[in-house]
């Protein structure tokens, strides 16, 4: 299991960029993959997890929290307004906030229920069509509606697009943040959370590097 390498990568580079120890929180991406996979890793000790889906997620880790203490469960993938609840139920983080019907519905269940995850507002840096997210030059303006909604905003993610260099959607949200008053950016995958932490990650995502391949397309 390479949780152990995977952890050190991440303190030598925090170290490299000079980030106190410890800056940067994993989340392990655990989607489609299977229990026993998921299950080495917190037997390992580790808390923090990814998933992208909330049914997927609804359907297993309840049963993890039988077993095991304070997991700290993030979703990272789309939310529809009719999951909103049962997300806000599940999950300790919601990185994908990227439209004003969902921040408004977010903020109507927050005053029903009482609490909220920390959210962060998902940033199409890409601009891709087929991509979710604000664009760029929509980021403060949906910032601010958020923040007028009393949600609490931490932070912004990107997904970089496959073909281009992710250093540069790395800087751009780290600029984008900055700009807004906001100090926790969920950024990195597999293949480039160092690249990420060098610019300022907080919160790096990693699937395939921990877990090994992913069985099924996720
Ligand atoms: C699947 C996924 C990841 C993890 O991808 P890996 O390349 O396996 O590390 C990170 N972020 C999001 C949003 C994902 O959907």
């Amino acid at each position: 299991m390479s949780l152990t390498d995977i952890t050190q990568r991440i303190r030598h580079a925090e170290a490299a960029a000079g980030r106190a120890p410890g800056a940067v929180h994993l989340i392990a991406v655990s989607k489609v993959q299977p229990n026993e996979r998921v299950e080495a890793v917190l037997d390992a000790g580790h808390r923090c997890f990814g998933e992208n889906r909330v049914q997927e997620a609804a359907g297993k880790w309840p049963q993890f929290r039988d077993t095991f203490d304070n997991i700290d469960l993030h979703l990272i993938g789309p939310l529809q307004t009719n999951k909103a609840r049962q997300a806000m139920e599940l999950f300790q983080a919601i990185h994908s906030v990227d439209r004003p019907k969902l921040a408004n519905t977010l903020a109507r269940l927050a005053q029903d229920i009482g609490t909220c995850p920390d959210l962060f507002v998902q940033v199409n840096t890409g601009e891709e069509d087929q991509k979710a997210g604000v664009m760029p030059a929509d980021t403060d303006a949906f910032v601010q509606t958020c923040r007028d909604l009393d949600l609490p905003l931490r932070g912004l993610m990107c997904i970089p697009p496959v073909d281009e260099e992710a250093s540069l959607h790395f800087a751009l949200l780290a600029k984008l943040a900055k700009r807004n008053g906001l100090d926790q950016l969920s950024m990195g995958m597999s293949a480039d959370f160092e690249t990420a932490i060098a610019l300022g990650a907080t919160h790096v995502r990693v699937g395939s590097a921990i877990f090994g391949e992913r069985v099924k397309p996720a």
